[in-house]
């Protein structure tokens, strides 16, 4: 009877032994599972993070490029500006820059009566009228180098007699001279009759001598009128 409990206590104490083992087996793979999940759930939010830090990282990149091409495309904007202004630009307005205000004003041409050359191209401007006319085609007209030409439409603008109106011309920039105002000749008055009239003492607008009536003016106005366009054609 003594021995049979011996047996099974023995019995029990291995059991026992197993259970623990088993027990301790099972705990470890508890153990390594939880692990494991914990480490699946740290990497899941490092993936996350590193996601999220590269989607930044390409978007501030993107932002970059974005802003290199947009000042690219300013430069290459202000570039073509620079270019189209500088053919805008005309050897009048360089010459503007390089010429003194006196200079400009006291142009002359070798051997040439200034004042009648003046007087000439200002008048022959005044008959275009408010049309004008291209400088290039007025400097042919008077057999004038384009060098001469420009100076002495500064001159004329400097003077008050015409102005000048940049405009495009078959692809070129120039000119269009507009009368101003048209100089007073002495030349024009000098054959006046009233300046020999024996009677330019009582002669008045509203008087019984008058130039509304007076035959004298009336044929030295037709004879200028004569003159002028007789000049014109030759
Ligand atoms: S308008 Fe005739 S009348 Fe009078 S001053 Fe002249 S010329 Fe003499």
């Amino acid at each position: 009877m003594v021995k049979k409990e011996i047996v099974s206590a023995t019995k029990l104490k291995k059991e026992i032994e197993e259970a623990k083992v088993e027990l301790l087996s099972r705990n470890k793979k508890l153990k390594l599972s939880v692990k494991t999940e914990a480490k699946k759930k740290v990497d899941k939010k490092k993936a996350e993070a590193k996601k999220k830090v590269d989607k930044k990282k390409a978007e501030a990149k993107k932002k970059v490029e974005a802003k290199q091409k947009e000042e690219e495309a300013k430069k290459k904007e202000e570039e073509a500006k620079k270019k189209e202004e500088e053919a805008k630009r005309t050897y009048e307005e360089d010459l503007e820059e390089q010429l003194t205000e006196d200079e400009i004003k006291n142009f002359a041409i070798d051997k040439t009566d200034m004042d009648k050359l003046v007087n000439r191209v200002t008048e022959m401007i005044a008959g275009y009228a408010t049309k004008g006319i291209l400088q290039n085609i007025l400097w042919r007209k008077l057999k004038l180098s384009s060098r001469d030409g420009s100076r002495l439409a500064l001159k004329l603008e400097r003077m008050g007699n015409i102005t000048r109106e940049k405009i495009l011309e078959n692809g070129r920039w120039t000119y269009l001279l507009l009368i101003k105002k048209i100089p007073i000749s002495t030349k024009s008055i000098e054959n006046a009759p009233c300046l020999v009239c024996p009677v330019e003492k009582k002669c008045s607008t509203d008087g019984e001598i008058s130039p509304k009536t007076c035959v004298y003016i009336e044929d030295w106005v037709l004879l200028e009128l004569k003159t002028k366009k007789r000049h014109e054609t030759d």
